[in-house]
């Protein structure tokens, strides 16, 4: 199609074009995931179905013609392409949907995590989704248009649109709201609204952070009983695991071993398996902060409130504080305490091609604790060790070769492409590394004249096909078991428990307890020995089993 050989479009026209556009083909999901739900199914359906279309047609010609003004209407459009080209892919092949903290998660991937999902169907579905349409749109001619008669005709053409969606849905409200409250994900998967609603979301919540000044959490906080020697201080690791779900979990009775090492260390005797833990968020950036944070999942939400956090704590009681990340940050958690990233240090055969695997933190252990305020490490030291763990989707590249015991893995980044049990050997691969990494630290803890222990918990679960999903990062309500069913152990050396008079009979008589994220701030202040009013004992897990029975 010669561009010069038509006659140039009147921009309102073109901006309809790209309306029809968006609201068919930008949502092939979305009208797919509706058409096989058991409820749209004969003629009354079909009215249900074809209002919808109509109402996502017109709230698309309200939106576009509020918003897309001549000046920036070709590169608006072409964003809004990629956008709905990219999340319709997403969508359809991992089964995500497209909310405000999977938008915070889009934003905070680095470059490889972003090259880990990229695949052929991927560079297919923007070449079709965006790529064509893009070159034909960004070629067409534009008529000029006088502004006051411009502004009339597209706020006509919006109110128009406005008109039509309120009248569909006064014919359709009670099909469409029954639909809409029965299947909750589909609302979230109206393309571009998905995304222009999570970009508002988002940017209101940080401008109102931005705004807003640090809140300061256990003004009060103190050593209960201070060491006084770097050799003979406490010493506590907290390694928080990613996109482990409890599922898989050998120590939880999964059908396959993936954690043969830390079940010889359980038969030792030392270490406690919690069996119901959920966790706070289903991706890294609401679970990680709101672990960490004194408030539990219910307050938490999305973390709005900028406030010290756990490792604040411990650091004003007097512990030294390390932390150590081989993943994409700590997600503001480590601000104020020392952090080092695995990627800086420089170990070359356990970190091919720029990415570590996790024996690299502690590999790197016991040089940067060495580093740490001396003082501060008399009294005692917390260290978090933030795993890669199982991150998806490329699980086969979470264990080095001597782990992979499951064969054949899935190597394609399309996961929907791999059979079911390549998929399943590739991350059961990667939990039997995080099993090493676990158990490897805890013989490392034993080595320690000290008294030492490791508290070990996923960050969410992750779907590996259930149910026609993938990944993780769903929002909570809806979210399957998969995603929010985490697995937590502690391992507490003979010399801690006595000094704490912890029974570990006791503990595990309780391990099946429903214990959650919002367990973690409280018990580790209670296990690092720290007084404060921010710690609530009755949230502390270990503490019915400490003391004096
Ligand atoms: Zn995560």
């Amino acid at each position: 199609m010669p561009s010069s050989s038509r006659a140039p479009w009147h921009p309102t026209a073109l901006l309809l074009v790209l309306a029809l556009w968006l609201a068919t083909a930008g949502n092939l999901p979305l009208w797919r995931a509706l058409w096989k739900l058991p409820e749209t199914h004969g003629l009354q359906s079909v009215v249900t179905l074809g209002s919808l279309v109509l109402v996502v047609l017109a709230a698309t010609v309200l939106l576009l013609g509020l918003f897309l003004w001549p000046r920036w209407l070709k590169p608006a459009g072409i964003a809004l392409l990629l956008i709905t080209a990219s999340s319709s892919y997403f969508m359809s092949s991992y089964g995500i949907v497209i909310d405000p903290s999977m938008l915070t998660n889009v934003v905070q991937t680095d470059m490889g995590e972003a090259l880990d999902l990229v695949s052929w169907p991927l560079v297919v579905t923007l070449l079709l989704g965006a790529v064509l349409p893009g070159l034909w749109w960004w070629r067409q001619p534009v008529r000029r248009v006088g502004g006051g008669r411009l502004v009339l005709q597209q706020l006509g053409v919006g109110l128009l649109g406005l008109l039509v969606a309120v009248a569909m849905l006064w014919i359709s409200f009670q099909d469409v709201a029954s639909l809409m409250r029965n299947h909750k994900t589909l609302r979230y998967m109206i393309n571009p609204f998905n995304t222009v609603y999570a970009v508002a979301r988002v940017s209101v919540g940080r401008a109102a952070q931005a705004q807003q000044t640090l809140q300061p959490v256990g003004m009060d906080a103190h050593l209960m009983s201070p060491g006084d020697s770097a050799d003979t201080s406490p010493l506590i690791v907290l390694v928080v695991g990613e996109t482990a779900r409890a599922a898989n979990f050998g120590l939880g009775g999964y059908g396959r071993d993936t954690t043969p090492l830390l079940k010889q260390l359980q038969s030792e005797g030392d270490l406690v398996y919690f069996s119901s833990v959920s966790s706070c968020g289903t991706n890294t950036q609401t679970s990680v902060p709101c672990m960490f944070s004194p408030q539990g999942r219910e307050t938490f939400d999305g973390g709005d409130t900028r406030q010290e956090n756990l490792l604040d704590v411990l650091q004003r009681a007097g512990l030294a504080v390390l932390w150590l990340d081989n993943q994409s940050g700590c997600k503001g958690v480590c601000d104020r305490v020392p952090h080092a990233d695995t990627r800086n240090l420089n170990l070359p055969d356990i970190c091919p091609e720029g990415e570590c695997f996790d024996e690299a933190m502690l590999r790197a252990l016991p040089d940067e604790l060495a580093r740490l305020d001396p003082e501060r490490r008399a009294r005692g030291t917390v260290v978090v060790m933030h795993q890669m763990g199982s991150h998806g989707p490329a699980y086969y590249k979470r264990s080095p070769p001597a782990m992979k015991l499951f064969q054949p893995e899935c190597t394609s980044h399309a996961l929907q492409e791999c059979p079911p049990e390549q998929i399943q050997n590739a991350y059961d691969n990667s939990l039997r590394n995080t099993d090493h990494l676990l158990a490897e630290t805890v013989r490392w803890l034993q080595t320690l004249q000290r008294p030492t222990a490791l508290v070990y918990v996923s960050d969410h679960g992750e779907s590996l096909g259930e149910k026609g999903l993938y990944l993780h990062g769903m929002p909570y309500r809806m979210a399957p078991t998969e995603q929010t069913h985490v697995p937590m152990l502690t391992w507490v050396s003979k010399p801690l428990q006595q000094a704490q008079g912890l029974r570990l009979d006791c503990l595990r008589a309780q391990a099946a307890q429903p214990w959650s994220h919002d367990n973690l701030f409280h018990t580790m202040l209670g296990l690092a020995r720290v007084g404060t009013t921010a710690r609530d004992g009755t949230l502390d897990m270990l503490a019915p089993c400490t003391g004096p029975s």
